[in-house]
């Protein structure tokens, strides 16, 4: 018989999403006609831009003329959608990124696994904690890892512990790390870095050859002009760093797929003969080869984003969403609740009441107004006590959960 990547058995069984459904079910079974209010899920709610859908049905159309067909396009992505990012999303905030730097995929989720393809084996790897589990796996599914202890921490991982003592912002490692995954605005804290904080962040990895995974998928969010989008705004980033960026957040493409990657020119690694080698070379020969691009339907899609009409309703979109987090923020702030994150971020991070566990607070809300959450300990062992509560949802919704919230839950 064949046998399999015993990696994969180092995983805990996913515990925190199914664990949440059979204790919302559970409470739907004994409470029929209780309006239960989600307000745990990392999804967005609204539909797609109105951009966005109209440049997809052109180039549907476009599709269906002989001449207009694509068939496989550029495994990079196409140009003028890299030429519009770069511009954009990069060139326009003083970031020195070219369009031949940036590797359009269907999702950053799948590329902050598959980048680990082009990394050896004994990379020693850093993780705050809490983390976006996706990650911690990745890398126990490569076999970086020892096996699970039973405060879920695997061995051979650094944790770097973030709460409200640090601003939830990592300390910088006094030992040696080869790759650092560095997530802001935060999933799922909502916290951000300043300048100075990605700065000594930069300053560490070129001092010790490491190399930054900065994941920027929520940047649409920031709300503060004096925060960082992108980690190349900071002086020597080229040099250290990967950003992931997606479409998913900003522009509601999280079931539409489009995504990117930032790998800069400049970026090397060693190999075993102790030559240095470009990871650029490196990742665009892995895309070549297991990538055939994403659709040109949905490039086109993204490509809107940039168009004028696409650029105000990302933004409208955007907006939405970040009143839905000061509603919550306001209304939890009102009942007695201590908040973090929700102004740059759609995520606000809840720090459980009396010092209940992150499980004790999600029965309790449950319970007592039938909101559902996201337990903190899910995400780390220093994620317990806190809470996580989406402004992913409708207004409505979000509303509905806050009055029920300040009129029956005491703190
Ligand atoms: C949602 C999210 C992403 C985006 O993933 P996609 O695969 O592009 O949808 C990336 N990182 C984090 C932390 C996220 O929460």
């Amino acid at each position: 018989m064949v046998t399999i990547n015993d990696n994969y058995l180092k995983l805990k069984a996913g515990y925190l999403f199914p664990e949440i459904a059979r204790r919302v079910n559970a409470f739907v079974e004994a409470n029929p006609d209780a309006k239960v209010i989600r307000l745990g899920i990392g999804d967005v709610t609204e539909p797609l831009p109105e951009a966005c859908r109209t440049a997809m049905i052109r180039a549907v159309e476009e599709m269906g003329d002989r001449n207009g067909f694509k068939g496989y396009g550029p495994e990079q992505g196409y140009g003028w959608l890299r030429e519009k990012i770069a511009q954009f999303d990069f060139q326009s905030r003083g970031c020195d990124i070219d369009a031949s730097e940036i590797f359009i995929s269907d999702g950053s989720k799948c590329d902050c696994g598959n980048i680990l393809d082009i990394f050896g084996d004994t990379n020693t790897i850093a993780v705050t904690d809490p983390v976006y589990p996706v990650y911690v796996d990745t890398n126990v599914m490569a076999g970086h890892t020892g096996d699970v202890n039973d405060r879920g921490e695997y061995g051979g991982l650094v944790y770097l512990p973030i709460s409200a003592e640090n601003h939830f912002t990592a300390s910088i490692p006094s030992e040696k790390v080869d790759l650092i995954y560095l997530c802001f605005p935060n999933n799922p804290t909502g916290a951000t870095a300043t300048r100075e904080h990605l700065q000594a962040w930069v300053n560490y990895a070129k001092a010790h050859g490491s190399i930054i995974f900065f994941d920027a998928a929520y940047e649409a969010f920031i709300t503060d002009p004096e925060l960082p989008h992108s980690i190349y705004e900071i002086e020597g980033a080229r040099d250290c760093a990967i950003e992931f960026r997606s479409f998913s957040k900003n522009a509601g493409f999280t079931g539409t797929r489009c995504a990117l990657t930032v790998v800069p020119k400049t970026l090397m690694g060693k190999a075993a003969d102790g030559s240095d080698v470009s990871l650029w070379q490196l990742w665009n020969r892995r895309q070549s080869t297991k990538f055939n691009g994403v659709s040109y339907v949905v490039q086109r899609g993204a490509e809107a984003v940039y168009s004028p009409d696409g650029q105000n309703q990302v933004q409208a979109l955007v907006r939405f969403y970040m009143d839905n987090a000061q509603i919550i923020r306001n209304q939890l702030t009102a009942a007695g609740i201590q908040v973090y994150g929700g102004v740059n971020a759609p995520y606000v991070w809840v720090k459980t009441p009396h010092n209940l566990s992150s499980w004790d607070f999600f029965d309790k809300l449950l319970n007592t107004v039938n909101v559902v959450g996201t337990p903190g300990s899910g995400f780390g062992a220093a994620g317990e006590g806190y809470f996580r509560i989406s402004a992913f949802n409708s207004r409505e919704n979000v509303e509905e959960a806050m009055r029920r919230i300040t009129e029956k839950f005491k703190v």
